[in-house]
């Protein structure tokens, strides 16, 4: 026996805390997990119910009643935040493919939790999980179908199916070109060789009062200001631009300095001063040459006034992503320092006023400022809001279509065949593993059978079908569920990429995996089912209303 007591951790519990090990800490877990992933699967492709979306905060939102889901989800369950953190992940790497990520997540946790009962060790799980994932994204390379960049068909259809169950996909054929045109006029091709969709050159820009149909394709900036003083010209060509991001107003004054004003004349003085302080700065700008100020922070009214005075157009609080992006596409640099400025720090291009959307419109006059400007219109802000993310979401993946030149079929046919290769690649694994591989090609076909649930399809002749189609070497064969048959998705225009495929499977893997190697849960509080029955609940029934899922932890 070591000294170290068997290398045992101490664990000082408290009064009211419990514990639960191994087995038992593991089925808690991956039922936690496996209740957020099943919550979301009903929504997964276009005849999804409702849809979970994850927003930039983290937040999940979920369209349409969905949303009482998300009311009884509490995401505090730790477990249950990985799931969640899946979605997130795959939002942030891929822009799509977030629900079947989910939905993979929960089936590899299912799939699982039957080797579990078969004493299959935790460890070998894991082991197996992560080689079939490996394994599983290599199949996807291989299957990927090569597009050219300029394949525009190919490219809306992309955007098509990212648009899929989305407030977006009502307009999609009219969105999907606007959204390919984008892309395309963004895309450069780098010194070594490689296709960059640069998306700082694009900017999504919303705007509420008119139909989806009026959306449009703006080359250079679109920026919803007014100008500062209504004495400025409004329309410049081959103007010199100033972009900066600080306030056109006198610095402030040290902290602990006093004016003591005895008398008028004295208060004259100071007045003087600082109109001549501000009388500078307009020199100063002048004097750089600039014919517009584009300001992220307040001008003082004096400044504005000399302005006006001088010809120059000045716009203030101007959004920093604004501001980024002028930068990009004039060619500016975004001045800090005004008693530094120079010429140097101009960009270049021309203004004109919209007077009824209340809208400047810049383009830069530089060659490489290639910037646009997607303007989505929608009757509300709930419209243009739901509009945007699909968009986004779409956007995301034609840029990747774009950059990388590669597609691959949907309606559940990478899955299908990537589950069939694992199988085969299974074969050559040897020990408990081989198992755990297999699990997971079991688990990638949630894909394709909840395709065909959603859609009213019997999902195991679904199934069927699918896997008969790949054994005889139709690899794009898929599910279209708007004619319920089986055929070549590609060729059917149902369009996806590579990227968010892998980005699936790896995510799915990796939170499966998290949720696995928990052996021991130490809670400070009660890990009992029912919060409603805790003893001392004196908020009696609502302390279930918090989350449904808080009842599991
Ligand atoms: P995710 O959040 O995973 O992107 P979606 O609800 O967007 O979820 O559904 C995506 C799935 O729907 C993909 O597997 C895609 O291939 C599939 N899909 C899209 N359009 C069709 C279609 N017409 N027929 C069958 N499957 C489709
Ligand atoms: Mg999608």
């Amino acid at each position: 026996m070591s000294q170290r007591m068997q290398g045992q951790p101490m664990i000082i519990l408290g009064d009211d805390a419990q514990r639960m090990k191994d087995k038992s800490a593991q089925e808690h877990n991956i039922a936690a997990a496996r209740a957020v992933a099943e919550s979301v699967r009903s929504t997964l492709g276009p005849k999804g119910m409702d849809k979970m979306l994850v927003n930039s905060l983290g937040d999940i939102v979920v369209t349409n009643d969905g949303v009482t889901i998300l009311d009884e989800m509490d995401i505090d369950n730790p477990t249950a935040e990985m799931i969640v953190e899946v979605a997130q992940t795959q939002e942030d790497e891929a822009g799509d493919g977030t629900t079947s990520a989910v939905a993979i997540a929960g089936e590899l946790l299912k799939n699982a939790e039957d080797l579990l009962e078969q004493d299959v060790h935790p460890t070998a799980i894991i082991k197996g999980f992560s080689q079939a994932a490996e394994q599983a994204r290599d199949e996807v390379d291989d299957i990927a179908i090569e597009i050219d960049r300029d394949d525009d068909e190919t490219l809306r259809q992309v955007a098509q199916t990212a648009m899929t169950g989305k407030g977006a996909e009502q307009h999609k054929d009219q969105l999907s070109e606007l959204i390919v045109d984008a892309a395309q006029a963004v895309t450069v091709d780098a010194d070594d060789g490689s296709t960059i969709v640069d998306l700082a050159f694009l900017k999504i820009e919303t705007q509420t009062g008119d139909t989806a149909e009026a959306s449009e394709l703006l080359n250079g900036a679109v920026i919803s200001k007014d100008p500062v003083h209504e004495n400025m010209p409004t329309d410049l060509e081959d103007a010199s631009f100033l972009v900066t991001d600080t306030p056109l107003e006198l610095k402030e004054t040290e902290a602990d300095a006093q004016v003591n004003v005895t008398d008028p004349s004295q208060l004259q003085t100071f007045l003087d001063q600082e109109e001549a302080e501000l009388r500078e700065l307009v020199d100063t700008i002048v004097d750089v040459g600039a014919d517009v100020v584009v300001c992220q922070k307040g001008i003082d009214d004096m400044v504005q006034h000399y302005l006006a005075k001088e010809g120059i157009l000045a716009l203030r609080r101007v959004k920093r992503s604004d501001i980024e992006f002028l930068r990009e596409i004039l060619g500016a640099d975004i001045a800090s320092d005004l008693d530094n400025v120079t010429e140097e720090f101009l960009g270049h291009g021309s203004i004109s006023r919209d007077e009824d959307e209340e809208l400047f419109y810049v383009e830069g006059s530089n060659e490489d400022a290639h910037g646009v400007t997607l303007l989505l219109r929608g009757s509300t802000e709930h419209v243009v809001d739901e509009l945007e993310r699909g968009v986004q979401d779409a956007l995301d993946v034609v840029g990747t279509a774009i950059s990388t030149g590669e597609v691959l079929p949907g309606g559940g046919a990478p899955e299908i065949e990537v589950a069939r290769r694992l199988r085969e690649y299974a074969d050559g694994v040897s020990g408990r593993e081989q198992l755990a591989v297999e699990a997971f090609a079991d688990a990638l076909e949630v894909v394709p059978r909840v395709l065909a649930e959603n859609a009213g399809y019997d999902s195991i002749d679904t199934l069927v079908d699918l896997r008969a189609a790949h054994s005889d070497g139709q690899t794009n064969a898929g599910l279209n569920v708007h004619s319920g048959n089986i055929e070549d998705t590609f060729e059917a225009g149902i369009v996806e990429t590579p990227h968010a495929k892998r980005q699936a499977l790896v995510s799915a893997g990796e939170a499966a995996n998290l949720v696995l190697k928990i052996d021991d849960i130490i809670s400070a509080g009660d890990l009992s089912t029912e919060g409603e029955d805790e003893p001392g609940d004196d908020m009696g029934g609502m302390g279930g209303m918090g989350g449904g899922m808080g009842g599991m932890m």
